[in-house]
């Protein structure tokens, strides 16, 4: 019953509240509009460097969902409650992807004191946030952004 909740959507953008701020839009134009490859690069940048991020249009807050995927991909789900626009971004969209590169031995080593001594680090290829858990034996270590991970190695199987 998809046609049946477009037309809804319609609908409550007809019944009208009076606004002229676009928010009882939300939800039809979407289909309608959406950022740039520039602006989406800048969204997904600002996302991973952990700075508010904004809509590149009208300044809006965009409100963001991030799902991780078991093997290491994600997807980032922003939408600008002022305009409406909306869209599904992925590690495609990130404009460092090209320096995305495997974690040396080194690195893995270095990551792993830098989570047992203080409880954090950052990723030595992309600079986020790296995302641990630890089990006895072992530490998972994983970084979403640029899909690094001492268990996911096998995604990065030379040619
Ligand atoms: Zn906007
Ligand atoms: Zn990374």
């Amino acid at each position: 019953m998809a046609a049946g909740a477009e037309a809804g959507a319609v609908g409550i953008g007809m019944a009208g509240t009076g606004g002229r701020n676009g928010l009882e839009f939300f939800g039809n134009r979407e289909i309608l509009m959406s950022w740039s490859p520039e602006q989406t690069h800048q969204i997904v940048e600002q996302f991973w460097e952990s700075i508010g991020v904004r809509c590149p249009d009208d300044n809006g807050p965009l409100r963001l969902k991030l799902r991780k995927f078991r093997g290491g991909d994600y997807d980032l789900l922003a939408a600008c409650p002022v305009c409406g626009k909306r869209k599904e971004l992925r590690r495609a969209d990130d404009p460092h992807r090209r320096r995305f590169r495997r974690w040396t031995i080194g690195e893995v080593q270095r990551v792993s004191e830098s989570v047992a001594r203080i409880g954090s680090a950052l990723c030595p290829v992309c600079g986020a946030p790296i995302d641990w858990q630890a089990a006895p034996g072992l530490l998972l270590l994983r970084c979403f952004r640029c899909g690094n991970s001492n268990s996911w190695q096998h995604v990065y199987t030379p040619n």
